[in-house]
């Protein structure tokens, strides 16, 4: 039998969609992939035979490049913050663990900016500028910046991220005319005590790529898929990199030390201080976090 190549833009029930090269399809899974508990979940790159019946299952797991908790996602091309300026505003800390999760696992980040009717964010644009990462500044409102932003999202799996109430369903449905998503509906459904069922769908954009949707993607989610050591975390911020290594210490931590050239970069104004704040907060949480207790996680 010919094995065939598919991505899996959803799941529910051991039902998966498959886009492949002959169109969309459904395909069942392996009993295989129930036995060694591997859970398949959008962005997966998997193989997949067509049987008699003419119905599809899936064989293999294409090894996967990365992947994130929520989103429930995997292969992800780039990691999109929406932000605003105009509230409710986006706090630099939420934004930096974000962005050093993306960071370390070879997933490229893009800030944009939204609401810029209200607020253009002109220090949320200089502080990542100066920090390397690319900003976009949008309005989902007028749909001023959308193009640019789907062009930058064209041919790749992205996902968004964000405060709650900061236009990522408005930016979705700007994106993806043709899907029904309720403004507010994300915001709606983390009210406590309410369950969110849904999973995370992949949803193809018109230009070529597909979006991760993650109804109830909270910060709460972001808390939790942050998992690394301490002396780790420098590696989710790329601009600390040129410095790492120089400092009078070994084994410097760049969050106190003295003769810290991460620290002399911070006072230059040549690494953003917030950035550096949003590093020190994020070693702290983590003074706890032992080797053993990140073994198979992702
Ligand atoms: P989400 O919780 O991140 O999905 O945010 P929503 O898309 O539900 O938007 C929250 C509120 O902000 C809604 O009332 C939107 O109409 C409003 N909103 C979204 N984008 C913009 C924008 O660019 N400008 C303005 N003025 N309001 C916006
Ligand atoms: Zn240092």
């Amino acid at each position: 039998m010919t094995s065939m190549e598919g991505l899996i833009i959803r799941g529910i029930g051991g039902l998966y969609t498959l886009d492949t090269p002959s169109g969309t399809i459904d395909a069942r899974a392996r009993g295989i992939f129930r036995h060694e508990n591997l859970r398949l979940i959008p962005g997966d790159r998997i193989t997949y035979e067509m049987l008699p019946d003419g119905t599809a299952v899936i064989t293999e797991l294409i090894p996967r490049r990365n992947m994130l908790i929520r989103p429930s996602a995997a292969n992800l091309d780039v990691l999109v913050v929406i932000a605003s300026a105009a509230p409710p505003a986006t706090e630099f800390y939420l934004i930096d663990r974000v962005f050093a999760v993306a960071a370390c696992k070879g997933i490229e980040q893009l800030l944009c900016v939204n609401k810029c009717d209200l607020d253009p964010g002109d220090e949320l644009v200089e502080v990542y500028t100066r920090a390397g990462i690319p900003t976009l500044q949008v309005c989902a409102e007028t749909g001023d910046g959308i193009p640019a932003l789907a062009q930058w999202l064209r041919g790749k799996i992205s996902a968004l991220t964000g405060n709650s109430g900061v236009g990522k369903s408005s930016i979705l449905q700007k994106m993806l005319p043709d899907r029904t998503l309720q403004v507010g509906e994300l915001s709606e459904k983390l009210g406590r005590g309410k369950h969110t069922t849904r999973s995370t769908e992949l949803y193809a954009l018109p230009e070529g790529g597909y979006i991760a949707d993650t109804p109830g993607f909270s910060e709460f989610d972001v808390s939790r898929l942050f998992t690394m050591l301490r002396e780790d975390v420098w590696h989710g911020f790329p601009e600390f990199a040129p410095y790492v290594g120089y400092c009078r210490y070994t084994g410097c931590l760049h969050t106190h030390e003295d003769g810290c050239m991460v620290r002399e970069a911070v006072a230059r104004g040549d690494i953003p201080a917030s950035r550096h704040e949003s590093y020190v907060r994020l070693c702290d949480e983590l003074k706890d976090t032992r080797a053993w207790m990140l073994k198979d996680k992702p």
